[in-house]
């Protein structure tokens, strides 16, 4: 599933060719693909678009379609496992499996989203309207990418294991399977370790270690393992850079004990038995942390 930096690659490459586009036609091609907002579809045609961002691991284009100037519409697209959003020339065949295609006035080509196993789907919400409860469009947490020690160190007062807080996208946004492995692998934590035992300097080196993974792998395009492509096609070739994720059995770079793989919070997980040693850390009282700030 693509994660933070495969959804922010997606959305710095659309950006350009989207945002002041008008939208000619909003082409539905598969009506279960899209989660909610049906009413708001007939708006879209002629709208202009805003802007493209993310938030957490979702796409979001605005457009100046709605209801009045305090309810414009946003098209919400969450890639699921599978899903891919593509410009491509209007006149290029279609791929299997697209769902929707937004073909804008004036322009060659034209936005098409495909998903063959339908993980991913598109919501269209208004501003500031409440996303409740439906699968993937729920609270979000800090976003991971300019995430602080000190926002960490709230979010880790739990005693569930850190990495089931990672993955946990109402508590810090944007990370998966991949990026909390490599994350916790250079912060030399294990992924079982309970968060609220993580002393202050290992919560303040995790905090630096999500940022910079997420600012490597941004570098890199992402990491593509089956799936993920960038609109223009390109895989993202972050793969070669892990240190952990995928490399089960390899030597570990920095020590080069072989790497393991084993079940943390329900998922596979990658980890250096010697640089993110197992032993329990002291909990941290709260004079150590008050000290710390
Ligand atoms: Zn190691």
């Amino acid at each position: 599933m693509p994660e933070l930096p495969e959804v922010e690659t997606i959305v710095r490459d659309l950006a350009g060719p989207l945002t002041g586009a008008t939208i000619d036609r909003f082409d539905l091609r598969r009506r279960d693909v899209l989660r909610a907002g049906a009413d708001r579809l007939p708006s879209l045609h002629g709208a202009r678009i805003t802007s493209v961002a993310r938030e957490g691991k979702r796409i979001v284009i605005a457009t100046d379609a709605g209801r009045g100037a305090n309810d414009t519409t946003r098209i919400v697209v969450h890639l699921g496992m599978s899903g891919r959003l593509s410009m491509a020339p209007a006149a290029a065949r279609l791929e299997p499996h697209t769902h929707l295609i937004v073909s804008l006035r004036g322009r060659v080509a034209e936005l098409r989203f495909r998903d063959p196993r339908r993980f991913g789907g598109i919501w269209l919400f208004g501003t500031g309207e409440g996303t409740g409860q439906l699968p993937y469009v729920g609270a979000l947490g800090p976003d991971a990418l300019t995430i602080s020690t000190r926002t960490l160190r709230g979010i880790f007062q739990s005693g569930r294991q850190i990495k089931a807080v990672l993955l946990d996208q109402q508590r810090i946004a944007g990370l998966g399977n991949i990026y909390a492995d490599e994350a916790l692998f250079r912060a030399g934590i294990h992924p079982v370790t309970p968060a609220s035992q993580l002393t202050p300097a290992s919560v303040a080196a995790l905090a630096r270690a999500i940022r910079a993974v997420l600012e490597a792998a941004l570098r890199f395009g992402g990491t593509t393992l089956i799936d993920y492509r960038r609109p223009d096609g390109q895989a993202g070739s972050y793969a070669a850079h892990h240190r952990v994720y995928g490399r089960e059995g390899k030597p570990c770079r920095r020590c080069g004990t072989r790497i393991v793989r084993m079940l943390a919070a329900g998922r596979s997980s990658h980890v250096c038995p010697s640089c993110q040693s197992k032993r329990k850390w002291p909990r941290m009282t709260r004079a150590v942390r008050d000290g710390s700030r």
